[in-house]
């Protein structure tokens, strides 16, 4: 894959492709949005294309042009961010890529995730290093934000850029923070950090200063139901999903997961939603997730049915039904029995015919 192979968020690519090939990197840049729009993905092609050994062809040195229009970054609202030390160029030779080549040695590495300059710091590696599940690591800590630290004043190994994807830092508590903008302050040389946030307001407004923030929008609906398709879902799954997804692959994932595991248990009538919540995963934290993604099946399905339905008498229901289950929503975010909630958003919606189906 490269960025070519990438659907959508073209002007988040240019920017950074225009980044690669100037060489002038800010040490860190922050991916906010929506989660499953393609944000990790983006990072992952950046960090290839910035360490891609596959140069582009020799061109004449712009100091020896003097007709040369001078290059430039792509401009962007962060530029006054200074740029990581030195760069790459001089240090591994060559003119940097603005993309990967998907075939050398260094792509190969950074796309299995063997590449020991391109570090993935998530709840996987967290997990991994506390020796517990990665699903049960709500919040990255400062001993995770220590642990790659050590990696960041060591040695290049291989490449021209050490490059240190932050995956959902919405989850960084605050000691976290504080150890990364620590690091951000005075990055060394030739390290970037791409922090990737689903709710950048998350954030210390000093990390978000000291970053090149781009903002990634939800894809459209015939975007995920491609990127659904290519990942082998017939086209009329795909179809249905991608209407329920709010442009997000990740929903679109988690609601057919949902929705399989729903195919052999009755969702109506009050019996039929009683057996619907004691079905829930019985690890709390599980139960609790899947109790969101129902909720917001029933939002969305609500807004689907209020569109198509509700302009004639029904739309106050409609949209008092909608506000309501926004509301079990949040109760799900707070130390509040899920199935209750579930019971409840379930019997709402079922009064006006809006199910998990
Ligand atoms: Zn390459």
């Amino acid at each position: 894959m490269s960025f070519a192979n990438i659907l959508g968020h073209s002007r988040n690519i240019a920017r950074l492709k225009a980044l690669a090939a100037s060489g002038r990197v800010p040490p860190a840049l922050l991916f906010a949005g929506v989660e499953g729009t393609g944000k990790f993905l983006v990072a992952k092609e950046f960090a290839k294309a910035l360490n891609c050994l596959h140069k582009p062809a020799e061109e004449p040195a712009a100091e020896e042009n003097l007709f040369a229009a001078p290059s430039k970054p792509a401009p962007h609202p962060s530029s006054l961010i200074p740029s990581a030390r030195g760069g790459p160029a001089g240090l591994f030779g060559g003119h940097p890529s603005d993309d990967a080549c998907d075939k050398c040695v260094s792509c190969l590495q950074i796309e299995s995730g063997a590449h020991p300059d391109v570090r993935i710091i998530d709840a996987a590696f967290q997990g991994f290093l506390l020796d517990e599940d990665a699903r049960k690591q709500k919040t990255l800590k400062i001993d995770t934000v220590r642990e790659f630290t050590r990696y960041v004043y060591r040695k290049n190994l291989f490449s021209p850029w050490k490059v240190f994807i932050i995956n959902d830092a919405h989850t960084l508590n605050l000691n976290a923070q504080n150890a990364m903008l620590k690091l951000l302050e005075e990055p060394p040389p030739n390290n970037i950090f791409i922090l990737i946030a689903a709710k950048k307001n998350s954030l210390l407004p000093t990390i978000i200063s000291r970053s090149y923030a781009l903002d990634f929008k939800e894809l459209g609906a015939a975007e995920v139901e491609e990127l659904l398709e290519r990942a082998g879902l017939p086209l009329d799954e795909a179809s249905r999903l991608s209407e329920l997804s709010g442009g997000s692959v990740k929903k679109a994932g988690d609601i057919k997961r949902v929705r399989d595991r729903l195919a052999s248990v009755a969702v109506s009538g009050p019996a039929g939603i009683f057996k619907l919540v004691s079905s829930l995963p019985k690890e709390p934290y599980l139960a609790r997730e899947e109790a969101k993604i129902m909720l917001d099946m029933l939002i969305l399905s609500a807004r689907k049915k209020w569109l198509t339905e509700g302009r004639g008498q029904n739309a106050p229901r409609f949209a008092a039904l909608i506000k309501k289950l926004l509301g079990l929503r949040k109760f799900l975010n707070q130390n509040v029995s899920h199935g209750l909630v579930l019971e409840a958003a379930l019997l709402e919606s079922e009064n006006l015919s809006v199910s998990l189906r």
